[in-house]
């Protein structure tokens, strides 16, 4: 049931409250002996957000290090495709160790710094965080210990070697189904274990308050570069946005710069897999209901027993059983559209980006293209389309191969 009625205005400002809440969603849904330590990050948080000297520090490593700004790049030949309105790629796969996630990890790494908190933890599914986790901890000279599940560590060999290059410690997790719901769970109970020395770099704009709404705010740069971007390229706001949704950070780091812009659409696309049928997607909004899982009440894939339903995805970044609370207030209040795009779709936009523009996307940003490119088939050729290429191909060509029974 939305909760439209009790909130009548929109301000993005307002969330979360207090309690980490955004509306019904959110919250801290985790033992008692982690709620000193996440009080302890919210309030170190609360002051850093708000001191010029952090957010000049970071400025500066997002810059050095990352590479911002990104491009915002006029994809002229897949826009001719289409035949219709126009299409950008907001150029995330462009930055350090390829894509978004290094916003946040750089970010978290520098938070830890001034916490005086010298080891770090964190999970990774495919290893795209780990490795960005990784990359910042090398540079800043912490410790950094990566959760990943047995199975995951045999699928991405090669995640796991760049981590180990940049000096992480990788831990094999055997437990359950050995991927990523497992290695978050062994991550939370290293950060119960050593939570006076360590820091848990959370991945996504996922889990218990304050990690929501602070993963956020380190990806709102994506935002907020495009739309100076697009000012300056068409002189007016684009009148739609794409992203692909996982836990939601690259997402709401791109809309959360127009959410009060009503003339801008928004539009969250989904892990759709083999179809919606129950164990062969990832598609929340399409399958699952309102539940708690690893630290926030949020829309989740269970059975009717509340048990956590197997997911599937052809890209591991959004092959997961819960979205981000934030994402599922948006979407109560009709400001976030949500869809899904299927495995077979993304294998063949895959294949038509890279051919027309010469650029190998994420499978994960895949979802995004797959329905920017229905938007633009459908709009006519004045309407302006911005598509959040969260982050590089190189990763996957060795799975789409496979699976395309071709030898690399
Ligand atoms: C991890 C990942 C995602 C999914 O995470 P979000 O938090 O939903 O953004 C999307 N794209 C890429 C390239 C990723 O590595």
């Amino acid at each position: 049931m939305p909760d439209t009625a009790k909130a009548p205005r929109l301000d993005r400002f307002s969330l979360p409250d207090a309690s980490g809440h955004f509306g019904r969603y959110g919250g801290v849904f985790v033992p008692e002996t982690l709620m000193t330590a996440l009080q302890e990050l919210a309030a170190a948080y609360e002051v850093a957000r708000k001191d010029p000297a952090f957010l000049a520090e970071l400025r500066h490593h997002l810059k050095e290090f990352a590479g911002r700004p990104t491009e915002l790049y006029f994809a002229s030949r897949l826009t001719e495709h289409a035949g219709g309105a126009k299409l950008y790629l907001k150029r995330e796969d462009l930055l350090h160790t390829g894509a978004h996630k290094i916003n946040n990890a750089l970010a978290q790494a520098l938070l830890a710094r001034r916490m005086g908190k010298k080891r770090i933890i964190a999970e990774t599914g495919a290893g795209q965080h780990g490795v960005a986790t990784a990359a910042a901890c090398a540079k800043f000279g912490l410790e950094c210990v990566v959760y990943m599940g047995a199975h995951d560590m045999a699928r991405q060999a090669l995640n796991v070697f760049r981590m180990r290059l940049m000096g992480a410690e990788v831990r094999s997790v055997e437990a359950g189904q050995k991927t990523l719901k497992e290695a978050i769970n062994e991550a939370m109970r290293d950060w119960v274990t050593n939570v006076r020395s360590t820091h848990y770099i959370l991945g996504t704009a996922y889990g218990a308050h304050p990690y929501p709404m602070m993963v956020r705010d380190f990806h709102r740069v994506i935002g907020q570069e495009a739309r100076e971007q697009i000012l300056a390229r068409e002189g007016r706001l684009p009148d739609e946005l794409v992203a692909c949704v996982g836990g939601g950070s690259n997402a709401l780091g791109l809309f959360w710069e127009f959410l009060e812009e009503p003339g801008v659409k928004l539009t969250g696309v989904e892990a759709g897999g083999h179809g919606i049928k129950r164990g062969e997607h990832a598609a929340r909004f399409a399958g699952g209901r309102l539940g708690v899982l690893q630290g926030c009440k949020t829309y989740l894939l269970q059975d009717a027993d509340g048990q956590i339903e197997s997911t599937h995805s052809v890209s591991a970044g959004l092959d997961y059983a819960a979205v981000g609370p934030e994402h599922a207030f948006y979407r109560d209040r009709g400001r976030i559209e949500f869809t899904y795009a299927t495995d077979d779709e993304v294998l063949e936009t895959f294949q038509l980006c890279s051919r027309l523009e010469g650029i190998i996307p994420a499978l994960e940003s895949t979802h995004a293209l797959v329905h920017g490119l229905k938007r633009a088939r459908a709009l006519p050729k004045d309407k302006i389309i911005i598509v959040n290429l969260s982050g590089r191909g190189d990763k996957d060509v060795e799975q789409v191969a496979k699976i395309l029974g071709v030898k690399p």
